[in-house]
C-alpha cells in the first residue's frame, strides 16, 4: 500500500502564529488570560490552552474588566475594539495579518463609496469580524441564491460601483462562479479583489490533485473547521471513499481501514497540528502494509 500526505496538510502561518504567541503569553504567566472565541478549531489545542489557564469565551461583555483578551488568527467585529478600550481590557491581537488586510481594503472600499459584497460563509467568525469592517452598505455572498437580494440591496443603496472580497477560506471555484454570475447580472463597474488566502488556494488544489490519484482520502482535521469541511467536499468528488476525521481513535478510520486499498491520500485543515496527522500515519503504520511512503 502506497500513503501520499500532501505537502500543504495542518498549520497555516496565521494559525501557527497564533499558536506560538498564546503559548508566550502563557510563559509570561499573563493573568485573566481569555481567548474570544475557540483559537483554533481544534478541540485538543483549545483545552490544552484552557488547562493552562486561558478561558474560551464568546463575547467581550461577559470578559470581567482589567483583563487580558486574545483575538484569534480570524479577527473581530471593530466594535468589539470599542468595548475592550470601555472595560480596560488589554487586547492582545493576533488577527493574521492576511485578515486584517481584508480590513483594511473593507475600510477602504467603503470610504470610496463602493457598495461591498463580501463573498464568504455567513456564520464564519472571519465574515462577522470583517462585516464590521464593510459597513451598512454590503451585503453577504454565500451562495448563487443571495445574488438577487444583494443586488436589490445594492440598487437601494444609491452607489455606483460594487467592490467584491472574499473569506479567507472561501471555496476557490464558489468564488468564481458567483463573480461571474454578479458580472452577469449587474451593469456598473465592479471592483474584484480576490482577497482568499494562497495557503487556502493551495491546500484545496492539492488536495483536488491527490484526491484523484488514490483509493481512500483521509481528511484530517475539526469537524467544526469549515476549511477542513471544504478539503473534504473537493476531496469526496474525485474519491468516493473520502473521509473526514478529527484524529486516530475516529470510528470511521478504524472501520474504513478494515478494507483494503491500494493508495491512500492523507490531508489536514489549516488547524490541524502535526501531531494529529503523524498519529494517523502511525496508526495506518501499525496495521501493516505500507511499502511505499511520500510527503
Ligand atoms: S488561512 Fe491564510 S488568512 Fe487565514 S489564518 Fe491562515 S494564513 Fe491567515
Amino acid at each position: 500500500m502506497e500513503l501520499i500526505i500532501g505537502k500543504t496538510a495542518g498549520f497555516c502561518f496565521g494559525v501557527k502564529n497564533a499558536i506560538n504567541k498564546t503559548y508566550e503569553q502563557i510563559n509570561n504567566n499573563t493573568k485573566n488570560l481569555y481567548c474570544l472565541g475557540e483559537l483554533v478549531h481544534n478541540e485538543r489545542i483549545v483545552e490544552n490552552f484552557n488547562k493552562r489557564g486561558v478561558t474560551t469565551i464568546d463575547e467581550i461583555t461577559d470578559i470581567p474588566n482589567n483583563s487580558n483578551v486574545i483575538i484569534r488568527a480570524h479577527g473581530v467585529n471593530p466594535k468589539v475594539y470599542n468595548t475592550a478600550q470601555e472595560k480596560n481590557i488589554n487586547i492582545i491581537d493576533l488577527t493574521c495579518p492576511k485578515v486584517a488586510k481584508i480590513h483594511e481594503l473593507a475600510q477602504e472600499f467603503a470610504n470610496n463609496n463602493y457598495y461591498i459584497f463580501l463573498i464568504a460563509e455567513k456564520n464564519h467568525p472571519e465574515t462577522i469580524g470583517t462585516k464590521g469592517f464593510c459597513g451598512e452598505k454590503s451585503s453577504i455572498i454565500e451562495d448563487l441564491e443571495d445574488i438577487p437580494n444583494a443586488i436589490e440591496c445594492f440598487n437601494k443603496s444609491n452607489l455606483e460601483k460594487i467592490a467584491i472580497i472574499a473569506q479567507t477560506t472561501f471555496g476557490v471555484q464558489k468564488f468564481k462562479i458567483i463573480v461571474d454570475e454578479i458580472q452577469s447580472k449587474v451593469n456598473c463597474k465592479i471592483d474584484i479583489k480576490d482577497t482568499i488566502c494562497n495557503a487556502t488556494t493551495m491546500r484545496q488544489a492539492e488536495t483536488e490533485e491527490l484526491s484523484k490519484s488514490v483509493d481512500l482520502m483521509i481528511i484530517i482535521g475539526g469537524k467544526n473547521s469549515a476549511n477542513t469541511k471544504r478539503l473534504y467536499d473537493i476531496s469526496v468528488k474525485n474519491c468516493p471513499h473520502s473521509i473526514l476525521i478529527q484524529n486516530k481513535e475516529d470510528n470511521d478510520l478504524i472501520e474504513t481501514l478494515k478494507n483494503k486499498f491500494n493508495k491512500i491520500g492523507i490531508m489536514a485543515g489549516a488547524s490541524t497540528p502535526e501531531e494529529s496527522i503523524d498519529e494517523v500515519v502511525e496508526y495506518i503504520r501499525s496495521i501493516g502494509g505500507i511499502n511505499e511512503f511520500s510527503k
